[in-house]
């Protein structure tokens, strides 16, 4: 990557000024830049990674609320955690954070670390999160790079390519430490994230608001809707579940624990990964039938050992994306005069079911099955 295509001396520094100037004026109003406390910075990227800054707001204050330091976060119920997730997908982040809490009070008696080999050494925080929680909880100059500032350094350097390329990558970070502002450098990286995330804009960046466009040489060459060029996306693999919602007459639902603890062990290898390990209805892989697959599925694990169910009614089709996966989900309603008991499952009222930690996709299941009842 051509260093000269970058501000450098002079121009280094009026570069840096009107960046910071901008976002001291225009920056969001957001939770977790209220103050510099390490725990809510780390905890607001790790749910900003994969999710929108709108959908992360109510998650956050009400996660910060239940669990406001790493002791309490470390001694929580794991169960309560995810609840308390629940709705923001990828749990994996969920139980890396309260993982890396309890590793905190191991390691460093309950408080957050300050160095980046303690700090890169916890569960689920990679080398983006450890600079970010440097940099603007301890002032320490660390520059980031996220998805919003590879296309920002990539723009102002008009660097075309595949931003995540082997090597494009780690010439990108070079840059983005060769700009960060060492005097302020957590108001740096988030400026530099701002932005990408506000002005430039993946597709149509507002190059006429952008406070630094004079040193942007995409947008002198009239390149900038070229760069970053779009990655290849994985082949969309379709998939299709059928999912039982056992109630009874009181309106009691069922549900399975998460398929790590060793329940719905009939459930296909994938069923794990698309309920994200969580509470779950009885759910397998259909082919097409699947009305008659989830019957003959129940009759034969469920309905011979406790006695037949009374009704089986179809809900309305679902769809539903994880990853590269898209889900077509044929939900029933399987009524039982008397509930079976299943080892491990729970049997709650169905309006209750977010009272347990349940994936987004058992979240859609469920409503479906509520607002049928209604
Ligand atoms: Fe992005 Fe346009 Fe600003 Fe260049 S001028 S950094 S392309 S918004």
């Amino acid at each position: 990557m051509a260093a000269e295509h970058f501000p450098r001396n002079t121009a280094l520094r009026q570069f840096r000024s009107q960046l910071l100037e901008w976002f001291a004026l225009y920056q969001r109003d957001l939770p977790w830049r209220r103050n510099r406390d390490p725990y809510r910075i780390w905890i607001s990227e790790i749910m900003l990674q994969q999710t929108r800054v709108a959908a992360v707001i109510p998650y956050f204050e009400k996660f910060c609320a239940r669990f406001p330091d790493v002791a309490a976060l470390a001694s929580a119920e794991e169960a309560e955690v995810l609840r308390m997730w629940s709705g923001l997908g990828y749990y994996s982040r969920a139980r890396n954070l309260q993982a890396a809490a309890q590793q905190m009070v191991r390691e460093h008696g309950g408080k957050f670390p300050k160095t980046e080999k303690e700090i890169r050494g916890l569960r689920g925080i990679g080398q983006y999160t450890t600079n970010a929680i440097l940099s603007i909880a301890f002032g320490e100059q660390h520059a980031v790079l996220d998805g919003n500032v590879a296309r920002v350094v990539a723009r102002l350097g008009a660097i075309r390519g595949d931003p995540r390329g082997s090597t494009r990558w780690e010439s990108l970070q070079r840059t983005a430490s060769h700009l960060l502002a060492p005097e302020s450098p957590g108001n740096w990286n988030q400026a530099m994230m701002e932005l990408g995330a506000t002005v430039c804009t993946p597709r149509a960046p507002k190059c006429l608001l952008c406070p630094v466009a004079k040193f942007c040489r995409a947008r002198k060459l009239g390149i900038q809707g070229l760069i970053p060029e779009k990655r290849k996306k994985r082949a969309t693999v379709e998939v299709t579940l059928a999912v039982a919602v056992m109630t009874d007459a009181r309106g009691r639902c069922i549900l399975l624990p998460p398929p790590k603890n060793g329940a719905g062990k009939a459930a296909a290898d994938d069923i794990p990964t698309l309920v994200s390990n969580m509470w779950h209805f009885p759910t397998i892989s259909a082919g097409n039938n699947p009305a008659g697959e989830l019957r003959r599925y129940v009759e034969k694990n469920i309905a011979p050992v406790r006695g037949s169910p009374v009704r089986f009614t179809a809900l309305e089709k679902l769809r539903h994306t994880v990853t590269y996966r898209a889900i077509r989900i044929f939900p029933f309603r399987v009524e039982f005069a008397k509930l079976p008991d299943i080892a491990g499952a729970k049997k709650i009222l169905l309006q209750d079911f977010s009272t347990l930690p349940v994936s987004n996709l058992t979240r859609k299941v469920a409503r479906a099955a509520l607002s049928a009842a209604k």
